[in-house]
């Protein structure tokens, strides 16, 4: 028999007897080691040795059973796991679990898809040999229960099927990079549900597949070892931060869930769609020491079915029980995350009818050993915290296994002994989905066969398939019943009496043939629900911090017709289920010249940088030829082949019309411009989303940072555009242009080296992370400018060109009570003849997450009006009404000049005073563009959080500002995030095919 060193018994003692102390429920299964299996003497010692206290263990993870087949993490890792000082890349990881697949039956990995940057995703099943045998049977069996339809919605049926199959709960590891523990957690849990013969471990393993993703993000995971090898190699320096996760994004891969456009994310969904899993538990890192926060706050998500609230009180509870009673600190639930947006990865078991679940656990970013003190709210003891973290530890990776493994083993063994609940609920999510049109409705959603955008519609069809969900298309056209709009309060003043003369009623609406219908009697209606509704959150929400956006509906985002049809009779159409979507495109008619109508659909950008040498120009008006209206901005494509032409319009989803005359219009080139695309080292993620669109859409741009704009000299010879798209962290002056202090501390390099061999990937590097813009780049930035090239900034980077000075007769006005969280807002078009509008009608739901606050003043150096408090000139106390002129005593009145009057998007007019030798006066023609406003007050929620908008509406949101011979063009909106706002891309990319023509349609262009 194998003994434990003496010293390790003290301990072991000390846990055992802890535990003793209270009782299990009733016939409970004891958790802790089957005396009779012997122990692995050497690595459970190192577990005590790592472990910092005694009670940052439990008796499910204080020791490891011994196998002389199966080999534990030891083999790959040279230590075991969480050991100091050793973080394995996603490979090593695989390789261990392939040698768990190699040892024993009860284990099995697949290979789940690849990442952006080619890595492999893995998925590892841990079960008994008898479940793995029959994977099949059993998918077979959770097919029907995910699939009510299958058994016609048969309550006994799904009771046999409950009765034999075999649930699955899938672990997700480490998809946050700088969270670094997980991946050897899973190893070891692998490793313990194969090989210990505990009766707590058996049942888990005999009535639960367990399956493990170790590494979601996989790239990330690589670079964040890298970094951690870098500073184990230079032990007295500060080391880089992880300023690239993934290719693209990094925290946000995370926030996925909805629009699905990462590869993690799809691989992870198609898994748990595909195993038809009842649960998908996501690991992180970042709140001491283990925080359930699937409980979370409110708001819940609306959408959600509410046996899911519950499934996730009982199992959060229970885990938080579990964990008390081993006596380990700092495990609780609630706290302050929201469930109200569904874009974080768990999500996707949310709304497929499953139970989504997250931890945070402790972290180092790393696995040093090291003393962490934490904020007095942490250690604070709540009414949901009982057992509080402690104020200041040394903490291990060792202390973070050990709680993720045992907060995954009770809760695996708590989840098996509730299965047929949890499978029951599983069916009956299902079940309750399917029969949304009758028990809560909608009965569907349409999307019209006649939508003016179809390429865009076929973006958001395509992202609900990638969610799974069912689309069908109608064979005729057909009419629906649309429930009658609610009243609008009548205005004040008005005569009431004539508005109030019939009560609104319904209404009727046709569809076309062709229209798609997205049926809610289907097992994932949710997600479809979820994602195309529109949200509404209260001001009065006692919740004053969303944890993300509050708003996102699809239909709204990208600029596509979407109706919510609650009419049962929807469902009677004939239609056909629909497996691929794809736009209608191609050329047709006769003629040389080639003509494409402009609804500002990102397509027509990938099709002039594919053509780089056809000839195309943009009409300066809207025109009609062969038959068909033409909207302003459409393209006229000569010397280009038909047939090339007709290819790539087909696989674009884009509809050409060949002209025998070329139509009588104004137009300009449409050129395929040379971007510079702008990143800082602060951080690469809310420009990560502007790349991936860029790279969707297949339109080329050198990708450079701060530090290269500093040394490049003659940006205008080289580049039409500099795209500097927004930093989303701390990107005020000082920091972009001065970077991080150089003053002090070592140089942090971003580059490939031996102890780092992933860090670059596909995208940059430096020397050192720290120097910034610098003013040097500055000056190369308005120069660019002067020279006759568009800098195109967003958000913050639009307020730090503004702050820089790059443009004068705007100004940036402070938010007082302004809260748009990351919400759908309205905007409206102002100028229609500005090349960015092109394509665009009379508005247009944008993304807006507390976007700067423009004004636009007339006067150089002066700041613009804002509206807020009592309108300003209003009249003085005297005689008469409010509408009257005063009057003085003893001679005749004097009549007031008119007051000029303006909009508040508007740059004033200048008055006659202001002309008197009016030197700040900007010509008209200089004057900042106003391209859209944000709407009216009362129509700038669309759906989200706004609180405070008048601060913000009516104001602009998309200016051409311009300045020397080139232009500055400012978004407050961001037109391009997480692959949800396709509606606003056509902006960007038209003020960079237009860039040299950004002053067509100008009513006030210079003589
Ligand atoms: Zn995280």
């Amino acid at each position: 028999m194998i003994r434990l060193a003496c010293s390790k018994l003290v301990l072991l003692v000390v846990v055992g007897s802890a535990l003793a102390a209270h009782a299990w429920a009733d016939g409970e299964t004891l958790p802790g080691r089957d005396p009779k299996q012997p122990v692995d003497e050497s690595y459970t010692e190192k577990i005590h040795k790592y472990t910092t206290q005694p009670v940052f263990t439990s008796p499910l993870v204080d020791y490891l059973p011994a196998s002389n087949k199966v080999p534990t993490p030891q083999v790959v890792l040279g230590d075991v796991a969480g050991a100091p000082g050793i973080l394995p890349y996603a490979e090593d990881v695989y390789r261990y679990m392939r040698l768990l697949e190699k040892a024993t039956p009860r284990v099995k990995v697949y290979s789940i898809g690849k990442t952006e940057e080619g890595r492999e995703m893995i998925a590892v099943a841990v079960s008994s040999e008898e479940n793995l045998k029959n994977l099949e049977e059993n998918r077979a069996r959770l097919a029907k229960l995910a699939d009510p339809r299958t058994i016609k919605l048969d309550d006994a049926e799904a009771d046999k099927l409950v009765a034999e199959a075999v649930p699955i709960y899938y672990i997700t590891g480490t998809i946050h990079s700088p969270e670094t523990g997980a991946p050897t957690a899973l190893m070891e849990l692998a490793y313990r549900l194969a090989v210990d013969e505990s009766p707590y471990i058996r049942e888990i393993r005999d009535g639960t597949i367990t399956l493990i993703t170790p590494v979601v993000e996989v790239d990330g995971r690589d670079r964040m070892v890298d970094v951690y090898k870098w500073h184990l190699a230079h032990p007295k320096q500060f080391y880089p931060w992880l300023v690239y996760w993934g290719k693209y994004v990094a925290h946000d891969n995370n926030r996925d869930a909805m629009g699905v456009t990462l590869k993690l994310t799809e691989n992870v969904l198609n898994t748990y769609v595909n195993w038809k899993a009842q649960v998908l538990h996501d690991l992180h890192e970042s709140v001491p020491y283990l925080y359930d926060n699937t409980i979370g706050d409110e708001p819940y998500n609306a959408w959600i079915d509410p046996i899911l609230a519950d499934e996730w009180q009982i199992i959060g509870w229970n885990n938080v029980s579990a964990m008390t009673k081993f006596g380990m600190p700092g495990v609780f639930a609630h706290g302050d995350f929201d469930t109200w947006s569904p874009g974080y990865l768990m999500f996707i078991a949310a709304l497929h009818n499953g139970i989504s679940r997250l931890y945070e656990t402790f972290g180092n970013g790393g696995a040093d050993t090291e003393e962490r003190t934490l904020e007095p709210e942490q250690y604070a003891r709540t009414w949901y915290r009982q057992n509080p973290p402690l104020p200041k530890v040394l903490w291990s990776q060792r202390d973070n296994n050990n709680y993720e493994e045992t907060g995954l083993l009770t809760s695996l063994h708590f989840f098996t002994e509730n299965k047929q609940r949890f499978l029951k609920n599983f069916y009956l999510k299902a079940k309750r989905s399917t029969m949304k049109p009758s028990e809560e409705g909608p009965a569907a959603y349409v999307l019209p066969g006649d939508d003016p955008r179809p390429g865009l519609q076929a973006e958001v069809l395509r992202a609900l398939q990638r969610q799974a969900v069912e689309i069908s298309r109608a064979r005729s056209a057909f009419a629906v019943t649309l429930p009658a709009k609610k009243a609008k309060e009548p205005a004040k003043g008005k005569d009431q009496r004539e508005e109030k003369s019939d009560p609104p009623a319904p209404t009727t609406r046709e569809f076309p043939a062709g229209s798609y219908i997205i049926r809610m009697d289907q097992p994932y209606s949710r997600i479809a629900d979820a994602l195309l509704d529109h949200q509404y959150w209260s001001p009065d929400d006692p919740q004053k911090t969303p944890y993300d956006d509050t708003g996102w509906t699809f239909g709204e985002l990208f600029h596509v017709q979407v109706t919510r049809v609650t009419d049962p009779r929807v469902l009677e159409v004939a239609m056909d289920r629909v497996t691929e979507i794809h736009a209608p495109g191609g050329v047709k008619g006769e003629g040389t010249l080639f003509a494409i109508n402009n609804n500002a659909e990102p397509a027509l950008a990938t099709l002039r940088y594919k053509f780089k040498d056809a000839a195309i120009e943009a009409a300066e008006e809207p025109f009609e030829s062969a038959g068909k209206k033409f909207n302003r901005g459409s393209f006229l494509v000569r010397n280009l082949s038909r047939s090339d032409l007709d290819r790539a319009a087909g696989e674009l989803g884009v509809q050409v019309i060949a002209l025998s005359a070329p139509p009588a219009v104004k137009t300009h080139p449409v050129r395929a411009a040379r971007i510079a695309f702008v990143h800082t080292w602060l951080s690469t993620q809310t420009e990560g989303w502007w790349r991936m669109a860029l790279d969707k859409l297949a339109i080329p741009y050198d990708y450079m940072s701060t530090q290269a704009i500093a040394k490049l000299s003659d940006l205008r010879s080289k580049y039409d555009v500099v795209l500097f798209p927004p930093v989303g962290y701390n990107a005020g002056v000082n920091a972009v242009v001065n970077g991080i202090p150089t003053a002090w501390g070592n140089p942090l390099p971003w580059k490939n080296a031996p102890e780092t061999p992933n860090l670059v990937g596909k995208n940059d590097s430096t020397d050192d992370l720290r120097p910034g813009l610098g003013w040097q780049g500055v000056a190369h930035l308005q120069e660019f400018v002067e020279r006759g090239g568009v800098l195109l900034t967003a958000t913050d980077t639009s307020s730090l060109a503004l702050s820089l000075g790059f443009a004068d007769g705007i100004s940036l006005q402070n938010a007082n009570k302004m809260k748009i969280v990351g919400s759908v807002v309205g905007t409206r078009l102002v100028d229609e003849a500005s090349p960015i509008a092109y394509g665009y009608d009379e508005g247009v739901a944008a993304y807006c997450d507390n976007g700067p606050i423009f004004s636009l003043s007339s006067i150089a150096g002066q700041r613009g009006r804002r509206r807020l408090g009592p309108q300003m000139h209003a009249r003085p106390t005297g005689r008469g009404s409010v509408d009257d002129p005063d009057f003085a005593v003893g001679r005749p009145g004097a009549a007031a000049p008119e007051e000029p009057k303006s909009e508040i998007w508007e740059s004033p007019p200048v008055s006659a005073e202001q002309r008197r030798n009016g030197f700040r006066v900007i010509p008209a023609s200089l004057r900042a563009r106003v391209i859209f406003r944000y709407a009216d007050t009362k129509d700038l929620l669309v759906s989200g959080l706004v609180e405070g908008g008048d601060e913000i509406a009516e104001h602009p949101a998309v200016v051409d500002a311009p300045s020397g011979k080139g232009h500055l063009v400012l978004f407050s909106i961001n037109p391009v995030y997480r692959g949800e706002t396709w509606g606003t891309y056509a902006m960007v990319l038209s003020a960079i095919l237009n860039f040299d023509n950004l002053n067509a349609g100008r009513k006030d262009a210079a003589p």
